[in-house]
C-alpha cells in the first residue's frame, strides 16, 4: 500500500506518519527530512537547498523528484510507503505517477489532514524534537512527561528546526496555498483523495486514518 500524506506545515503529517509505519508495515519518506540531512551533511543537494529552505520556500522539483526516485530502489519499500511532504507540486505528482508505473507500483490513497491557518502558527512555533530519537514534542500541546527528558529514548537533547519561525512559517503558507492546494483536486478526480479533520486530538485523527486505510 502507498499513501501520499497532504495538508499544511504543521498539519501533522509527519507525526501521524509514524504513528501509520508498524501497523501497516510502511516506510515514511520525508523530502523533508531528507532535505535537512542533506543540509547537515553539507553535500551539493543540501547547499543548494539550504537558502530556499529557510526563507520558506520549496526546492526545485528535479532535485525533489530526484530524491524519491532513488529512495524507491531500496528494497525496504517494496511493501509500500508513506509519502510525506510529497508531492508538494503539481509536476512532482505528475512525476510520481509516472515513476510508480515505471517501477510497477500505484498510489493506493491520498488523504488531506486538514487544519485551518489560524491553528498552525501556533504548533509549529511551538514544535521540538529529539535531537537523538527525532520524538516530536510541543511547548504547548505534547510536553515531555519529564522536563527536558525525553520519554522515548531518555535524551536531553532537543532540537528546533531553523524553519520554524513565525515569519518563515507565514511563507510555507502561502507556498503550500499556491502550490501545494492544486494537489486536492488532483487527486480527487483520480477518485482516491479521503479528508480528515486534522484539528482533532493525535489519536483520533490516527484513529480517523486507519479506518481510511483498513476499509
Ligand atoms: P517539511 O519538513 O515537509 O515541512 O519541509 C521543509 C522544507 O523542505 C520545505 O519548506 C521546503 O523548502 C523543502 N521541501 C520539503 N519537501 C519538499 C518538496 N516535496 N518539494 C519542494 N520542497 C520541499
Amino acid at each position: 500500500m502507498n499513501l501520499v500524506l497532504l495538508g499544511p506545515p504543521g498539519g501533522g503529517k509527519g507525526t501521524q506518519a509514524k504513528r501509520l509505519l508498524e501497523k501497516f508495515g510502511l516506510v515514511q519518506l520525508s523530502t523533508g527530512d531528507m532535505l535537512r540531512a542533506a543540509v547537515a551533511s553539507g553535500s551539493p543537494i543540501g547547499k543548494k537547498a539550504k537558502a530556499v529552505m529557510d526563507a520558506g520556500q520549496l526546492v526545485s522539483d528535479d532535485i525533489v523528484i530526484a530524491i524519491i526516485d532513488e529512495r524507491l530502489d531500496q528494497p525496504d519499500t517494496k511493501n509500500g510507503v508513506i509519502f510525506d511532504g510529497f508531492p508538494r507540486t503539481v509536476a512532482q505528482a505528475e512525476a510520481l505517477d509516472a515513476m510508480l508505473v515505471r517501477k510497477g507500483r500505484k498510489l493506493d490513497h491520498a488523504i488531506e489532514v486538514r487544519v485551518p491557518d489560524q491553528l498552525l502558527i501556533e504548533r509549529i512555533t511551538g514544535r521540538f524534537s529529539c535531537a537523538k530519537c527525532g520524538a516530536g514534542y510541543h511547548d504547548k500541546f505534547q510536553k515531555p512527561k519529564v522536563a527536558g527528558v525525553c520519554d522515548s529514548c531518555g535524551s536531553k537533547e532537543f532540537i528546533r528546526r531553523a524553519d520554524d519561525n513565525a515569519e518563515t512559517v507565514t511563507k510555507r503558507l502561502d507556498a503550500y496555498h499556491a502550490q501545494t492546494a492544486p494537489l486536492l483536486p488532483y487527486y480527487e478526480k483520480k477518485g482516491i483523495l479521503n479528508v480528515v479533520d486534522g484539528t482533532q486530538e493525535i489519536g483520533q485523527v490516527t484513529r480517523a486514518l486507519e479506518a481510511i486505510l483498513s476499509a
